[in-house]
């Protein structure tokens, strides 16, 4: 892991450090004490980058790192895929796997049983919760498969404790009520199967709640009266509501109703990055005040201002449109559509979000809502991966820029998981309040 990072922000600078004293040797005699003192000072900027990374590092190793939100399931029921296999994910697309979980580092995950939003019938929810169930029970075949390495996390106990043993925690979630249909039993069938959080909406609306992002518009104005029945029957069971992907009002109809503190998944900062998937400040501040958690998510839409490209953005729009969905193309269709944005990224680059983007955010949200309040849910193998983070082994690299900028340990810690696990027991003790 320390040769993987020391290769990509350290070796840099060894670089830009190796050519610039090559270059410098060949001044003239005169100015070779200028040039000494020079070397000297870029020297000890050196050393002191080396030390802050190995205290990153420590850091990091010390904390428990939870990611809330990754689609890794859609790779799981892929015929071959194998957990246990290191991918590279230029060649995949694949942006986990449990070595590169070690490799960066991270201890615990949340594995979303993504569902997209498609027709609203009987046929259509059936389906549905059939694809649910199929992503939840290929998340504990691979974990059963790879149970020397992870285990299955139902509470937040179950994490620390697993780390103590030296695995990686996998802990279950559904994207998209979708697969609830208009059944509210199907709420409790997902809890028993393990999900301990459910993001109410997807990307368009749906018989829960509107999404933030459906082109047609609000469709109940926040939650349906079932979308409201689902937020009761979550908090009884004790299953963390998830606002991300909603509408503003589903937010703030979501922290009305919830007996237990709420969580956005995987959101950023609107006033750093203004798009309609991330929270404003307002909601950052009812956030807090709920005692919830927004975990920053690394998509670079949402987290810097697109530059002007209209010519990649018709390339990609022709491509979309050429092109099945996703989930309807074959292995070999797929490797031809990643071929295609490849070169697409070639011809019509969009420089990518970094890792400095990434905790600009994080700043925004502590100066607006506080250090508890704020987590991380990367949205691996859901489009999340940007420069420097762009994969599970990747990770340290926000630690790193944590400690950059002065945060603690203990704050560290707090934004790694304890803000989330806080909200999880919070939601676990509130449910049990209720069923008492
Ligand atoms: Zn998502």
């Amino acid at each position: 892991m320390i040769s993987k990072l020391f290769r990509t922000p350290f070796s840099f600078l060894l670089l830009v450090f190796l050519i610039n004293c090559s270059q410098e040797t060949e001044v003239t005699a005169t100015t070779s004490d200028a040039v000494s003192v020079e070397v000297a000072e870029r020297a000890m900027f050196e050393g002191s980058e080396r030390e802050l990374i190995a205290r990153a590092l420590e850091i990091h190793d010390r904390v428990l790192t939870l990611d809330s939100h990754a689609d890794t399931p859609l790779r799981m029921i892929e015929p071959g895929f194998d957990m246990a296999e290191r991918h590279d994910p230029n060649e995949t697309g694949s942006k986990v796997d449990y070595p590169r979980m070690v490799e960066g580092g991270l201890d615990a995950i949340f594995f979303a049983a993504f569902v997209a939003q498609d027709i609203r019938d009987d046929k259509g929810n059936s389906r549905a919760k059939t694809l649910g169930v199929q992503m939840i029970d290929a998340i504990v075949a691979s974990a059963e498969e790879n149970s020397d390495i992870v285990g299955i996390a139902l509470d937040p106990e179950d994490a620390y404790n697993l780390e103590e043993q030296g695995k990686r925690a996998v802990y279950i979630a559904v994207e998209n009520g979708y697969p609830i249909g208009d059944d509210i039993a199907n709420v409790e069938m997902f809890y028993n199967a393990g999900v301990r959080y459910i993001t109410l909406v997807h990307s368009s609306n749906n018989d829960l709640a509107d999404s933030a992002t459906d082109p047609n518009g609000p469709e109940h104005q926040g939650l349906s009266t079932f979308g409201e029945e689902v937020v009761r029957e979550m908090n009884r069971l004790g299953i963390m509501v998830d606002v991300s992907h909603g509408s503003d009002d589903v937010f703030y109809d979501a922290i009305a109703i919830s007996e237990a503190p709420i969580i956005a998944s995987h959101s950023n900062a609107r006033a750093v990055t203004d798009h309609q998937r991330n929270m404003t400040d307002d909601m950052l501040k009812l956030m807090a005040e709920n005692g919830g958690v927004v975990q920053l998510t690394m998509l670079s839409s949402y987290l810097r201002d697109m530059p002007e490209n209209t010519e990649r953005e018709t390339a990609l729009a022709k491509l979309r449109s050429d092109s099945k969905p996703a989930s309807e193309m074959t292995e070999a269709e797929r490797l031809t559509m990643r071929e295609a944005i490849r070169e697409i990224n070639q011809q019509y680059p969009d420089p990518s979000a970094t890792v400095n983007h990434v905790v600009d955010h994080i700043d925004h949200i502590v100066e607006v809502a506080g250090i508890d309040h704020v987590g991380i849910g990367c949205d691996f193998d859901g489009g999340g991966g940007i420069d420097g983070i762009f994969d599970a082994s990747e990770v340290m690299n926000i630690t790193i820029e944590l400690v950059r900028r002065g945060y603690t340990e203990t704050e560290i810690q707090k934004i790694w998981s304890g803000n989330l696990m806080r909200v999880f027991r919070e939601v676990k003790a509130t449910a049990e309040r209720l069923q008492a």
